[in-house]
């Protein structure tokens, strides 16, 4: 077993995922870069740590389909014999953006696959493993985290189901965060607001203009470095009592103004 904390981020690649690689890597973790479609983003990500002497590994694996799940977790399980850490990051906006009256089940279907039901059992069958290990004191205890997004609590007409799919990633944050209590491993929501990644790069002028206009009390694009510093600080036990909760990373945009 390797010698210092291993984390899976999924979707590891790009955006948000790759600067919480990047933060983990500075910090002397292990990191399992996770991508679905494009190696040469994950391998990019795994040099880079290796570059400043860390180590990481980039592994393909759909978190919507079952059975790269299961090979996600058992081939961490096989190069590094332990799971610390594992951060539900990959996720996809709805396909088209289309009004909600004119919303696919096609859409519906890779959104919830990719943003709920892969996280929900990659969850599951980490939690299962970080058990057996901390039962058996090879780990101290276990952490997961969910970004979820300001559409948890947000309307976009012309994104419910992704909007929906966060909604739910609250709810599945609490159940997990109750059902682990015991077992050693805590879990958390970080809730970004608008990031400057690839995902918000066909909408940037309509947020330039929405950011100029004061939409968020601090009136900047957020970065992926924002998020990451907030994984940054649960793994370094910044909140030993805490669980279940969420950390808003959106420039102060969940604040109701009158
Ligand atoms: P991004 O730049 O589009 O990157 C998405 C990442 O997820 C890529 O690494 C991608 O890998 C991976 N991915 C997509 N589908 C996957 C799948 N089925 N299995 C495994 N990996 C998959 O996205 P981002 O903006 O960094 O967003 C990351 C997370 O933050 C998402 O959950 C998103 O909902 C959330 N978020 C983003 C914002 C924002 O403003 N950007 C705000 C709030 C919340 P490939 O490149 O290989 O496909």
């Amino acid at each position: 077993m390797i010698d210092r904390p291993v984390a899976i981020v999924t979707g590891g690649s790009r955006g948000i995922g790759r600067a919480i690689c990047l933060e983990l890597g500075r910090l002397g973790w292990a990191v399992v870069i996770n991508y679905a479609t494009r190696p040469e983003a994950a391998e990019e990500v795994a040099t880079l740590l290796g570059q400043v002497g860390g180590v990481a590994t980039a592994l393909q694996a759909d978190v919507g389909r079952a059975d790269d799940r299961q090979r996600l977790v058992d081939k961490t399980l096989e190069q590094f014999g332990r799971i610390d850490l594992l951060v539900n990051n990959a996720g996809i906006t709805s396909v088209g953006r289309r009004d909600i009256l004119e919303a696919t089940e096609e859409s519906w279907e890779q959104v919830f696959a990719t943003n709920l039901k892969g996280p929900f059992f990659l969850t599951q069958r980490v939690a299962r493993e970080m058990i057996r290990l901390i039962r058996a004191g090879q780990m101290a205890g276990g952490k997961i985290v969910n970004i979820s997004s300001i559409s948890a609590y947000t309307v976009s007409t012309n994104r419910a189901d992704y909007c929906m799919t966060k909604a739910a990633m609250s709810m599945m944050t609490k159940l997990f965060a109750v059902r682990l209590a015991e077992e050693k491993i805590q879990v958390f929501e970080i809730c970004p607001g608008v990031i400057a990644t690839d995902m918000t790069a066909p909408v940037k002028e309509k947020y330039d203009r929405l950011i100029a206009e004061g939409l968020w009390p601090i009136r900047r694009w957020g970065q992926p470095e924002d998020v990451a510093k907030a994984v940054a600080a649960i793994v370094q036990d910044a909140f030993p009592f805490s669980t279940g909760i969420r950390i808003d990373v959106d420039g102060g945009f969940h604040i109701r103004v009158l």
